[in-house]
């Protein structure tokens, strides 16, 4: 069994699966292009397009994350070549960590008291019941479903969206139109960990978050195309008025890295950091890869992404 790998952390993961799977080759993509070509399975995160063009005999792709949106727009990716993703492979917790902290960031008035320090100010703000505070998860997948059971944990009340009905201990879910505005209308912070596809693109626009309550937030670990990133600003106001939202919290952008020039990097109320909410961490990631193969080679039925959908 030949498998290329292609991710940062390449020659981390060719050194675990060689060590799992003491008969199979494993090069990494920086391999001479002999060495690299009639892979039977590749390993990627962010392959380039000439890895994807080369193959000829490719019985199965792993994409080493969660989001299959940068692979699927790949040019020569091979079709009818199955394709497998993480699902949550150690992700979902420093995931819930992150929303964590951006849900308390608001909650608990980090971002007021941050203002108040520049201008040694004094002043407590009042701290509002739990109970009154809903959050919302668009998306419950592998990692959103975990996000939102930790937030719950955590005593907020959540609503969580999906395509699909889904049922969560303690989580109100909600599906379709009607319920993604039964939940905008409500929540107190929004938080995106949806897939990109042509179905979720700018999913939150200036119409949607309008609904939102005046006041909220959104905090958007899941791919920056999620939100109309103008229409956000815009419900942000400028550092002379506030606007219909109070903040946001923001790991992923249309352009990344996102541009120097971007008015998000200045707004007052917009905390930005360069898509770390959910690093894959290989010692957790790589025993769902090593089953993914076996599986593959074994002919089993796997959980493939499905191409038109795109997640
Ligand atoms: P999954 O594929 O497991 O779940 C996706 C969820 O989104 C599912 O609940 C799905 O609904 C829902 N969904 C998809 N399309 C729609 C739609 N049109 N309307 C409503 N709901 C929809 O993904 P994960 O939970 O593993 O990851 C989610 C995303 O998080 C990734 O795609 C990636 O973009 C992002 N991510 C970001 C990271 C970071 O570091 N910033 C790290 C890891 C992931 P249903 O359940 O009905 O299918």
């Amino acid at each position: 069994m030949k498998i290329v790998v292609h991710t940062d952390d390449a020659t981390q993961w060719r050194d675990a699966l060689s060590e799992a799977l003491p008969n199979a080759t494993v090069v990494t993509s920086d391999a001479p292009e002999e060495a690299r070509q009639d892979a039977d399975y590749l390993a990627v995160w962010k392959a380039p397009a000439y890895l994807l063009k080369e193959q000829t005999r490719l019985k199965g792709i792993i994409n080493l994350g969660a989001g299959v949106d940068h692979l699927l727009g790949t040019p020569g990716l091979p079709a009818n070549v199955p394709i497998v993703k993480l699902r949550d492979a150690g992700m979902s917790e420093p995931m819930a960590d992150y929303v964590l902290y951006g849900v308390l960031h608001f909650y608990r008035s980090m971002d007021r008291y941050a203002v108040q320090q520049a201008n040694a100010e004094w002043q407590p703000q009042r701290l509002a019941d739990k109970a009154d505070w809903p959050i919302g998860v668009l998306g419950l997948g592998a990692i959103g479903a975990h996000v939102a059971s930790a937030l719950q944990q955590a005593g907020f009340p959540v609503l969580g969206w999906s395509r699909s009905p889904k049922t969560i201990t303690g989580v109100q879910c909600l599906h379709g139109d009607e319920g993604l505005d039964k939940l905008l209308g409500q929540v107190q912070s929004v938080v995106t960990i949806l897939p990109d596809t042509p179905a979720t693109q700018s999913i939150l626009n200036a119409e949607r978050l309008a609904k939102l309550p005046k006041g909220a937030s959104v905090i958007n670990p899941g791919r920056g195309s999620l939100i109309d990133e103008q229409a956000l600003l815009e419900a942000l106001g400028d550092s002379a008025t506030s606007g219909h939202l109070r903040g946001a919290l923001l790991d992923v952008f249309c352009e990344e890295p996102l541009p120097a020039k971007s008015s998000l990097w200045q707004h007052p109320r917009v905390v930005v950091t360069p898509h770390m909410a959910a690093p894959t961490p290989v010692n957790d990631a790589i025993d769902q890869v090593i089953a993914y193969l076996h599986a593959f080679e074994a002919g089993e039925d796997l959980p493939t992404v499905n191409p038109t959908q795109g997640y």
